[in-house]
């Protein structure tokens, strides 16, 4: 043996240490679930609007006018990417990217409105594909086709956009597809925060980021397309070059979370980005442009 190990002494330094790095690997450790620390420079108020099915969060991220902490912004704008997750990642990127735009020129945001948002609808179809929280690189994505559309769906395997309540059906349709549009309307726990984020916010718009069909759409349910529906569309349209299309009619929708809120008399649009992995900067923020210029003052 060793003369060194002959004193106790040694012996316990050697083991103390040992324990120490033991100790400071699990600590210092980050499992993949646990949600990074964001940009710290955020000036959005930052809101956990509800829990995926498999138990991460879904945020919200609200700007006030000239970067007023509280008080009454005004008409409230909603942004939501990622409702169909990983397949449509670039609509995560899209939602971050406007966030950092928002953080680095928060006077581009009209004084009497609030913009909000929710950059990842469906955090667990974008782990699905990236195996990421909250922010993440396109490396991070999978080039697997097979997982690229299985992301599309939340951990119970439902299309979030076949879940809402507008002519709800158990079962849908995507492309030539059958999938699951959940048990009832708003079985989902991430359709759900939607819907409670939404009748408690009351938004004057909510437009939806989506791949890649290239087109803005308008969006009814039972009552017809509502007219400011119609203005927003063009809005969008004009500013960004993606093709104005008023009803989708390549194959039958149910359940999705536009119809709902024309139910409910919210105006709301999709937009279509041109392919499933660029962000298309310059076309969107024309696009959101002229949605503030259609809702402030003016309107
Ligand atoms: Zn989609």
């Amino acid at each position: 043996m060793c003369p060194i190990f002959k004193r106790p002494i040694f012996i316990i330094a050697i083991l103390t240490i040992i324990g120490a790095g033991i100790l400071a690997f699990f600590i210092l450790r980050k499992p993949a679930e646990i949600k990074p620390i964001e940009n710290t420079k955020n000036l959005a108020v930052v809101e956990v609007i509800g829990m995926s099915a498999e138990g991460r969060e879904i945020l919200s991220y609200s700007y006030l006018p000239n970067g007023e902490a509280n008080g009454n912004g005004g008409k409230k704008i909603v942004f939501v990417g990622g409702i169909h997750g990983g397949y449509e990642w670039n609509s995560v990127l899209l939602s971050y990217q406007m966030i950092d735009y928002f953080d680095k020129y928060p006077d581009s945001i009209p004084d009497d409105l609030t913009v909000i948002i929710i950059p990842n609808a469906n955090p667990d179809g974008v782990f699905a594909v990236t195996h990421k929280v909250g922010r993440f690189a396109i490396a991070d994505v999978s080039t697997s086709t097979k997982i690229l559309a299985t992301g599309r769906f939340n951990a119970n395997d439902v299309d979030l956009n076949r879940n809402f309540d507008c002519r709800w059906q158990a079962t849908s349709t995507w492309q030539s597809k059958i999938v699951s549009a959940g048990t009832k309307a708003f079985s989902e726990p991430e359709s759900l925060a939607i819907k409670n984020f939404v009748l408690k916010n009351n938004p004057s718009a909510v437009i939806f980021w989506h791949s890649k069909s290239n087109a803005v759409y308008a969006s009814e349910c039972e009552e017809g397309i509502l007219p400011e529906t119609l203005n927003i569309m063009d809005a969008y349209s004009n500013a960004s070059g993606y093709p104005a299309i008023k009803s989708f009619d390549a194959y039958v929708i149910t359940g999705d979370a536009e119809g709902w809120l024309a139910s409910i008399n919210i105006p709301a649009i999709t937009v279509e980005l041109k392919t499933h992995d660029t962000v298309e900067w310059s076309q969107n923020l024309a696009g959101i442009k002229a949605i503030f210029e259609y809702y402030g003052d003016k309107n």
